[in-house]
């Protein structure tokens, strides 16, 4: 490592290591770390995979990189030999933000694992020159402003790999973009990401405006524009298009490279369509063998369906993409005459509406699609898959019962412990062995300490000096203080009503009434948030709006700020998740049960040793189930209840509301005279209706038993020893969500590579 990057810094910097700036440091570190990457053997078999995604959300590669190929330890020892810090050279990386939250992150802790476990597997998406909107916050709003992150250097390799994609009347060129993906101690694979040449990032103006309606120039400018209005959905429909228009012609030019012979091609590709972002893959590849490979419909539809596999990943009704015939004859017009085939296919075996792919309001349901002409379906979470079959699917697992399956998610191990928290990664070596690293399920052995005093208070200890930085890095970054002795409290997570932040931030009202009556706590809590909203969801900006005002008033009220603090950490993104993640206390997995279908940022705070406060919602119950009821906090209504009371349309917030005083009391607080001095009083009043008539997500359902169980986990938290060895469990039973263990299951049931 020493020599490459000497010799890289004199031909690119004429410089000497000791001299070298961070920038020059990291950029000589990437072109290392490519070099070595090149080098490597590509992961191959007679099978391969191509996991389709709308987004990939990688976080930052370098120290990643460098811990799978086994030289982070070597590198770090150079940089210090010469007075450099590898943290803070890594500070100089920018994060690529392509995705939104936890489906994306998914995608990339996938890559990571099907590389570590050696298969040939390649992930296919868009490279959006700006990702997800940078989130500022200013007048206890949210603001959103471009992002971009591609640079003269980057983990970005062009390739001369090109495709022509028909749209309605004009055909656009694409350019292939590959990220290496090393697997721990393993084999190599690709992440491919398609662009045009013709991108134009001076269109953006205003914060994140644009002319969405110039496709040519604005394609791949952003992941997931507004979609609110028509230009932002057939924006939509043009990059969905993209993606597996190259996706298919890819995985078709690969497969004849290696002698495939397309009539068999199922026997040697399968494609994983990751939700329904890329679905219409189905029908693209339908119309190339049909028109161009001399198939007739029934051999391609055979083909296809036994080629495609789809994952779905939420069960919200608003969710599940249903694009109007219109919009598709719009972009896409050779398209439509073979989704109406295979719509006809569906009608004449099946005389049920539910199942159709075209409805009455000609839409085009993009899961149904998957669902009839792909192989396998599967859930994210036991729960999840379960609703699936018994309520939202139902009509399909009653035809299809064998393509149902579920694969639990999982994060990978490499990113989420080994990268973030150094420290306790270490740790564990020393007590349990090296083996844990690439057998996860080898953390159980941390149970023999469940009631070693010394390893207890080692644990503690960790989590202590996690806080410490986490304190440091809060200070550095939005210049606010927070106690390390206090508990820390994070919710960090996308912004939505059914993850009900909302809750948290009338649990934070209650703490602060509680305080101003002289009922002061054992110890102070730090209630931590971080969330972006997306740029059209008002009810999401409205609660971003009322946690910024909430922490206005409780930082800055002196009977208040010495036993409580809010933190909205602003901009949320993987980098951040990994500072934050380290330092938790309590892990705020408050989702409505039944609409989480899995979460995986529950697994990332249980894996470094957080307290789970949640309910029993997606993979919550999993970890429920494998620590115990002595190990988690649960409250709150069962799904059963939740989707008994949806069917019924039995929930009423405004009686809950009007019957119980104390419920009433944090609701109006909302709308309170400290509060509308400090906030808007439309965005608050909004928030305030919202609430008290509607809350779809059945908020004041939950909130007494949730700030119940709340206080009562503060009140366990003084229990060092008891804590500590809930953290010890939590740590060694999180084995079970290493995503090499998810990965392996797709492989054995799905997959067959
Ligand atoms: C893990 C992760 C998520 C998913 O979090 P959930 O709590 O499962 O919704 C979202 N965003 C980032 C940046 C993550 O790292």
């Amino acid at each position: 490592m020493e020599q490459a990057l000497q010799r890289i810094l004199q031909e690119k910097f004429q410089k000497d290591i000791k001299d070298a700036t961070k920038e020059e440091i990291y950029t000589a570190l990437l072109f290392v770390t490519k070099e070595k990457m090149e080098g490597m053997t590509p992961n191959t078999g007679d099978r391969k995979l191509y996991y389709i995604s709308a987004e990939f959300l990688i976080g930052k590669l370098l120290s990643n990189n460098l811990i799978n190929l086994g030289l982070f330890e070597e590198t770090r020892e150079v940089l210090a030999k010469y007075g450099h810090d590898l943290t803070e050279i890594e500070e100089v990386e920018p994060e690529p933000s392509l995705g939104n939250g936890g489906l994306g992150r998914l995608a990339a802790c996938f890559l990571d694992s099907i590389a570590t476990l050696g298969l040939s597997g390649d992930g296919v998406g868009l490279n959006y020159h700006d990702g997800l909107f940078l989130q500022k916050f200013a007048d206890n709003k949210q603001w959103e402003d471009k992002n971009p992150w591609i640079t003269d250097n980057s983990w970005l390799t062009r390739t001369d790999c090109h495709f022509e994609v028909p749209f309605n009347g004009f055909t656009l060129t694409s350019t292939m973009y590959d990220i290496d993906v090393p697997g721990y101690k393993s084999g190599c694979n690709k992440l491919h990401l398609f662009d045009i040449d013709t991108v134009d990032e001076s269109m953006i103006h205003d914060g994140i405006q644009f002319d969405k309606s110039d496709v040519r120039r604005n394609l791949t400018l952003f992941l997931y524009p507004d979609d609110s209005d028509e230009a932002g959905q057939l924006l939509r429909i043009y990059q969905q298009y993209f993606m597996v228009s190259n996706a298919a012609q890819l995985i078709l030019k690969e497969a004849q490279e290696r002698g495939v012979d397309l009539y068999h091609l199922h026997e040697h590709v399968c494609i994983q369509i990751n939700d329904t972002h890329p679905t219409m893959v189905i029908p693209e590849l339908i119309r190339i063998l049909t028109t161009q490979k001399g198939f007739n419909m029934d051999t391609a539809i055979d083909v296809v369906r036994k080629t495609c596999a789809y994952t779905n990943h939420t069960i919200l009704a608003e969710a599940l993409e249903k694009w109007p015939i219109a919009y598709l004859e719009k972009v896409v017009p050779q398209l439509m005459p073979i989704i109406r085939e295979l719509d006809a296919r569906v009608r004449r075996d099946f005389h049920d509406e539910r199942v159709y792919i075209i409805d009455k309001m000609d839409r085009v349901h993009m899961a149904h699609i998957d669902i009839h002409y792909g192989y396998a379906v599967n859930g994210v979470a036991a729960l999840h898959t379960e609703i699936l079959k018994e309520s939202e699917l139902k009509p399909f697992y009653d035809i299809y019962p064998e393509k149902f399956n579920n694969k639990t998610n999982g994060i990978t191990f490499r990113r989420w412990l080994l990268h973030c928290n150094h420290e306790l990664a270490d740790y564990l070596k020393e007590l349990i062995g090296e083996e844990y690293v690439e057998d996860a399920s080898q953390l159980e052995k941390l149970l023999a300490y469940k009631d070693d005093e010394k390893v207890l208070q080692r644990l503690r200890e960790i989590k202590k000096d996690a806080k410490v930085e986490l304190k440091n890095y809060l200070k550095m970054t939005q210049d606010v203080d927070v106690d390390e002795n206090s508990v820390f409290d994070i919710q960090i997570k996308r912004l939505h009503e059914y993850k009900r932040q909302q809750m948290n931030a009338l649990y934070a009202i209650y703490k602060y009434k509680e305080i101003k009556k002289g009922n002061l706590p054992a110890r102070p809590i730090t209630m931590i948030f971080g969330a972006k909203a997306a740029p059209a969801y008002t009810i999401a900006k409205d609660i971003i709006h009322l946690i910024l005002c909430l922490q206005q008033l409780v930082n800055n009220d002196p009977d208040v700020n010495k036993y409580m603090r809010i933190v909205m950490v602003e901009n949320y993104n993987v980098t951040k998740a990994e500072k934050l993640i380290p330092a938790c206390d309590i892990s705020e997995q408050i989702s409505l049960a039944s609409k989480e279908a899995s979460g995986t940022g529950n697994m990332k705070f249980m894996l470094n040793g957080a307290v789970t406060l949640g309910t029993e919602d997606g993979a919550n119950v999993e970890i429920h189930q494998l620590v115990g009821d002595d190990n988690i906090y649960i409250f709150g209504e069962k799904s059963e209840k939740v989707i008994q009371l949806y069917a019924d349309s039995a929930y009423n917030s405004r009686a809950i509301y009007e019957s119980d005083p104390q419920i009433e009391e944090l609701v109006d607080f909302i709308i309170s005279k400290e509060m509308i001095m400090i906030g808007d009083p439309v965005n608050l009043g909004r928030l305030y209706k919202e609430i008290v008539g509607k809350d779809w997500f059945m908020t004041l359902l939950d909130v007494k038993d949730y700030i119940r169980t709340k206080e009562q986990m503060l009140a366990d938290y003084e229990d060092e020893t008891a804590w500590a060895k809930k953290m010890l469990v939590n740590i060694a039973k999180a084995g079970f969500f290493s995503s090499d263990r998810t990965i392996a299951e797709y492989n054995r049931d799905i997959w067959h590579l």
